[in-house]
């Protein structure tokens, strides 16, 4: 299987080593802290060792009350937590850091994975869109008004996919250091597809040999991903229409 050769830090592979950790080693499974507006004899922080611990970027569907945060001494992963609760006399904040476990940490990854991939699809179906266009405005050679909405048409596909393609690229560039468990679940997820189909795929016709052809080269690509090259890989072709649905197999939950 590939692995990220530019890991900056070891993959987390349980809590085996969590006592020998100068950090995870003073942090319980589960901390709180609480604090009250205004009251700061009830204040009750987290342990120091957290904030030690590195705050993920490029993580897709993250926001103020969630963080993921990373030991970086031994990789562990935590979950962070933040509620507020509004009274009259002020708010009230409270935290929860909680440890992954392996099998947690690895729900992360392909959760994470599912993440871009689903930004991929994206770019994929809005640069199909724009090629359909292309290809209407190209052999249709439609006049006047109906050529202009074609044609305005094809470039905000394009630009949509632009947009998509730089915010894909930003995360993979930065999971490669901070995660690459997360690009290893998505880059294993496509190549176990693509060896699966090089194996079954009959090469009778020219048709299959050229399926066989795309699909070898998508193969270089995904196991290129983890340590490096373009962070968009297409999986569109018109012969092998079946693909995503593989691949939905490979990243569902339990997999
Ligand atoms: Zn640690």
């Amino acid at each position: 299987m590939p692995r990220a050769q530019a890991a900056v830090i070891i993959p987390y592979h349980g809590g085996e080593r969590i006592g020998d950790c100068a950090i995870c080693g003073r942090l319980k499974d589960v901390e709180t802290s609480f604090s009250k507006y205004l009251a700061p004899q009830f204040d009750r922080p987290l342990p120091a060792e957290a904030g030690q611990l590195v705050v993920l970027p490029g993580l897709a569907a993250a926001g103020d009350d969630r963080q993921v945060r990373r030991c970086p001494s031994c990789g562990a992963l935590y979950d962070l937590l933040r509620y507020s609760e509004y009274h009259m006399n002020g708010a009230e904040d409270s935290e929860e850091l909680r440890r992954m476990s392996a099998a947690g940490a690895a729900d992360f990854a392909r959760g994470q994975a599912w993440q871009l991939e689903s930004l991929r699809r994206e770019i994929d179906d809005l640069q199909d869109a724009a090629g359909a266009l292309g290809d209407y405005i190209d052999r249709g050679r439609p006049a006047g008004e109906e050529g202009r909405s074609a044609y305005a048409a094809m470039q905000e596909k394009r630009e949509a996919a632009a947009v998509r393609l730089q915010v894909l690229a930003d995360r993979v560039e930065a999971l490669r250091s901070v995660c690459p468990e997360i690009i290893a679940a998505w880059a294993d997820a496509h190549s176990r597809v693509c060896r699966s189909l090089l194996a079954t795929l009959p090469q009778r016709s020219e048709d299959e040999q050229t399926a066989r052809f795309v699909v070898r080269s998508w193969l270089e690509s995904w196991e290129r991903l983890p340590a490096g090259g373009d962070a968009f890989i297409s999986a569109s072709s018109p012969w092998l229409s079946g693909y995503r649905d593989l691949l939905e197999r490979e990243l569902a939950p339990g997999s």
